[in-house]
């Protein structure tokens, strides 16, 4: 049987909790305060889906993305994307649409999760449960409130990209 490899990029501004929730998933582990880059491409984690084994690489940004200088071999061949922004950054926020165009530009519309990360953090919030909902509409995918740093919901992150992978998979066969 085939094992199904799926690219994951993770895009939104600085500081977000992108590398950080590449380290939780795939490592398990969380730090306050660890190297910009996590000094590889990607990290990944084989999961099972319905059966199915699943390889889920996780591309990270090595900062770049503070420059607006992310490559297009960053975007290539992605086949799913995480969008994340802070519960406690109005920019971050405010930058996700533009993160979409940039993905879809290189990589078509292929499956995205609009994650707003730091949940823990609530009571610093600078975006309405609200906007962030109409957002999601907007752009047309599930939103999905994360923390990395306690370990909320991140795994659902992962799964409902993979299983929407796997569904467009099995309708071209
Ligand atoms: P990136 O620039 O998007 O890759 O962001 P990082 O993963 O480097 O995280 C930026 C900072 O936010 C780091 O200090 C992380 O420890 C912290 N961080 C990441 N996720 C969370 C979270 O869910 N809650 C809180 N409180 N801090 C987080
Ligand atoms: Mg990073």
């Amino acid at each position: 049987e085939l094992e199904v490899a799926i690219k994951v990029v993770i895009v939104g501004n600085g500081a977000v909790g992108k590398s950080s929730m590449i380290q939780r998933y795939c490592k398990g582990t969380f730090t306050k305060d660890y190297k910009k880059t996590i000094g590889v491409d990607f990290l990944e984690r084989q999961i099972e889906l319905d059966g199915e084994e699943v390889r889920l690489m996780l591309w990270d940004t090595a900062g770049q993305e503070e420059f607006d200088a992310i490559t297009k071999a960053y975007y290539r061949g992605a086949q799913a994307c995480v969008l994340a922004f802070s519960t406690t950054d109005r920019d971050s926020f405010e930058a996700a649409h533009s993160w979409k165009m940039k993905v879809e530009d290189e990589c078509g519309e292929i499956p995205t999760v609009l994650v707003q990360n730091k949940i823990d953090l609530l009571d610093q919030s600078v975006v309405d449960p609200e906007e962030a909902d109409l957002l999601a509409r907007a752009l047309g995918c599930r939103l999905l409130r994360t923390s990395v740093k306690e370990d909320i919901n991140v795994n659902s992150v992962f799964r409902h990209l993979a299983a929407c992978c796997l569904a467009e998979l099995h309708l071209q066969e």
